[in-house]
């Protein structure tokens, strides 16, 4: 076989800095053991995050010095709204400082108290701005996508039985919207297929609920289609795409994803009743229609970066290279979420440290041992994530995964970088039975992971 290159050269770089084990040592302690609390400049491969990370394009660069600042009517703007009429066929296009702002805006417009949304996995920041009006979000997965080990092409699907389940049980009336991530980001970054998107839009029409899709990694998702869908093969990953949104009554995006941006996001439907509404939040708190909280060099940014993240050769790069890193690490025994997602790899830290029980947190300590082996950063998401101590008794709750995401930014990082990780990785598998656990020494009461201070247990 070939073997499938980045498909860029380098005209910029930024150098990215060595550290040795004795201040990478240092570094955790200041931090302690929290790799939230480092600089990043201690960082050598920082995989936090795909989100805002990408490297732009020079088409992008371009782009950006084109940029119009007005405040009202830019060109710019005008360049946004049909970039996304185009590829995701929406006429009402409202710019958002990033995807959380769409939800809040979409959801303040749609939903009220004792509502029900649906979805095949909420997003964190979906979810939180779901329960901010007082609806309720329920995720109706496949139980495969609820198993790491289970293989199916499409694990983000929606249980379509479910669904109809939900509907009868709460009645129409009760769900203003219903809405499918694409792809499954909290569900392992795995692809929705385009036989679930149509049937669970038939169902959705046939009992006139709207249907929106939250479309951050739409491309990637494409991209899975055409791979393993019988019948897209041949299509391009544009035409996928536009079939995808057709079936859908709106979407919401951070560009932060395939948008290929560092920043910003949309929203999107076709309904003049709440789009009027839409306009009127957005005002209030983003910012008049044409720029949403938005600079005219973001606007371009994105314009230009959703076709890039369409390109076939683009796309082909980055399934691989998520892929690779999987393949390489789980053929030497390594427990992964299989198969590989679209932008990251997710290693089962309860399976990797079996003498670990996820009270002494498993994945925390497979983070800290990542950065101290190799200055790598990666992201705990168990129960120092979704775990909950109990303010009346002190009793900690624990998550039901242990799990360490390594997300891959855009564009960014090369083939040798990913041989680097592989190597950073086995080299932790080697020495695993040595790895200890630790233990929370300060948490804050919501989203405790980013602030925490850990100890690591004797
Ligand atoms: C990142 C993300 C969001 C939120 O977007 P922000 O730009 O971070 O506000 C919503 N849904 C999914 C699936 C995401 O991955």
């Amino acid at each position: 076989m070939q073997t499938i290159i980045e498909p860029f050269r380098i005209k910029s770089v930024e150098p990215i800095r060595m550290t040795t084990r004795d201040e990478r040592e240092q570094r955790l302690r200041q931090a302690a053991y929290n790799v939230f609390q480092l600089h990043s400049e201690d960082v050598l491969i920082d995989l936090l995050t795909d989100s805002g990370t990408s490297a732009m394009s020079s088409e992008q660069w371009a782009a950006m010095m084109r940029g119009d600042e007005s405040y009202a009517g830019s060109p710019s703007f005008y360049r946004f709204e049909r970039a996304i009429q185009d590829i995701f066929g929406f006429k009402y296009v409202f710019p958002t400082h990033q995807g959380r702002a769409a939800e809040r805006i979409l959801f303040s417009v749609m939903c009220k108290a004792e509502d029900v949304v649906p979805s095949n996995t909420h997003f964190d920041t979906t979810r939180a701005n779901v329960e901010f009006t007082g609806a309720r979000a329920v995720d109706l997965v496949i139980p495969e996508g609820r198993q790491p080990q289970a293989v199916h092409p499409f694990k983000g699907n929606m249980d379509v039985g479910a669904l109809a389940r939900l509907i009868a049980e709460v009645g129409r009336e009760r769900i203003p919207l219903c809405m499918l991530t694409v792809t499954n980001n909290s569900g392992g970054g795995q692809p929705v297929s385009m036989a679930n998107i149509r049937e669970v839009s038939a169902l959705c029409r046939a009992h006139g609920i709207p249907l929106y899709i939250d479309a951050c990694r739409f491309a990637e998702n494409a991209y899975f289609i055409k791979l393993r869908e019988p019948g897209y093969a041949a299509r391009a990953p544009l035409e996928i795409a536009r079939e995808m949104f057709s079936h859908a009554d709106g979407a919401t995006m951070s560009a932060k994803k395939d948008g290929l941006a560092n920043i910003g996001g949309f929203i999107a439907s076709n309904d003049a009743g709440v789009a009027q509404q839409e306009r009127n939040l957005l005002i209030l708190t983003e910012g008049f229609p044409t720029y949403g909280g938005l600079a005219g060099r973001d606007l371009e940014a994105i314009a230009v970066g959703l076709h890039e993240a369409l390109a076939e050769d683009y796309l082909l790069y980055r399934i691989t290279s998520t892929t690779y890193l999987g393949r390489h690490i789980a053929e030497q025994g390594v427990p992964i979420v299989q198969p590989p997602g679209g932008h990251a790899v997710y290693i089962d830290a309860a399976a990797l440290f079996p003498h670990i029980p996820p009270a002494e947190l498993p994945g925390q300590a497979l983070v800290v041992e990542l950065y101290r082996e190799a200055g790598i950063r990666a992201v705990e998401i168990g129960t120092v994530m979704f775990g909950r101590r109990d303010p009346a008794t002190g009793a900690e709750s624990t998550a039901s995964m242990e799990l360490v995401r390594l997300a891959i930014p855009r564009r960014v990082y090369t083939q040798s970088h990913i041989d680097y990780v592989v190597e950073a990785i086995l080299n932790v598998h080697a020495r695993r039975a040595a790895v200890r656990g630790y233990r929370f020494v300060e948490q804050a009461p919501y989203l405790r992971h980013f602030t925490a201070r850990f100890a690591p247990l004797e």
